[in-house]
């Protein structure tokens, strides 16, 4: 049975808050992160110890692309498996968090950029859930995802995070989950089991992205084009990059920015992830 609580808290608490919730950006990686106690996954647990509880969590995900723009609205979201060629282990996990239908509509209600549908057909991706598991492994706080709509560019993305400053206030930790740079087709398979190992260009894009973030300069992240070559390198496909223009569009001017699980994998990832706030 799942415990509740949390849920009817929220239901019944949709006030503003005196402390204003952080925002992060997380660096997923592997799914086997989701099972695997390591040095990014025990960063992960510590970092929820770290920010205040919250009564929801809203993340979006680099592995929800949508047409459009979708929120999910079923009180108990199914643990999706949107992967193949791990083990059963995996497999087997489920995270029972339960959903929130009324922080759904509040959500959507907040985003006047574009239409959101309610979606009743996804549930929790290993973008979440590899993540929240280790955060709230009660899976007893309400966890939500915002898709990112397809068809539209970087400033749209970054302009709509804006609308949903208002949880902040609420209570809501919004999670952007992807990975900064992100190169599968460029992965080095032998070191895998070596945290830290980076291409140059990896490394670099790395380094350039941090200063941006810590310099509050959005824009040459928004046009993410302007980075030639090495830009290209580590985006050459912008899912795993468009959650972090949600949590950076979120940024207020005060919010102090702090890096973690700072570091190369395989070469052509890193697990770089931000707390703003
Ligand atoms: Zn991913």
């Amino acid at each position: 049975m799942t415990d509740l609580s949390a849920f009817n808290r929220f239901t019944s608490e949709l006030k503003e808050q005196e402390q204003v919730m952080p925002v992060l950006f997380i660096g997923h990686g592997s799914p086997m992160n989701g099972i695997e106690d390591n040095e990014f996954s025990r960063r992960w647990t510590q970092m929820a110890k770290e920010i205040p509880a919250p009564a929801a969590v809203l993340v979006v995900s680099a592995h929800w692309f949508s047409k459009g723009t979708r929120i999910t609205a079923m009180d108990f979201p199914p643990t999706i498996h949107d992967f193949g060629g791990f083990p059963q282990d995996l497999f087997d996990v489920q995270y029972p968090a339960p959903g929130n239908a009324l922080l759904a509509k509040e959500t959507a209600a907040l985003i006047h950029s574009s239409p959101v549908e309610m979606s009743h057909d996804w549930g929790l991706d290993h973008g979440a859930w590899t993540v929240v598991r280790h955060m709230y492994p009660e899976a007893n706080i309400p966890v939500l995802q915002l898709s990112i709509d397809y068809t539209k560019g970087p400033q749209y993305h970054y302009e709509l995070a804006k609308e949903l400053q208002t949880l902040r206030k609420k209570g809501v930790l919004i999670i952007g989950s992807g990975n900064m740079v992100h190169n599968l087709r460029m992965v080095a398979w032998d070191k895998m089991d070596e945290p830290g190992y980076g291409y140059d260009w990896a490394l670099k894009m790395n380094d350039t992205f941090k200063q941006l973030i810590s310099d509050g300069d959005h824009k040459p992240l928004i046009r993410y084009e302007g980075f030639g070559r090495e830009g290209q390198l580590a985006i050459p496909t912008p899912e795993h990059y468009l959650p972090l223009l949600y949590t950076l569009g979120l940024k207020k001017d005060k919010d102090e920015i702090a890096f973690f699980n700072d570091k190369a994998v395989a070469g052509s990832l890193t697990m770089t992830s931000v707390k703003i706030g």
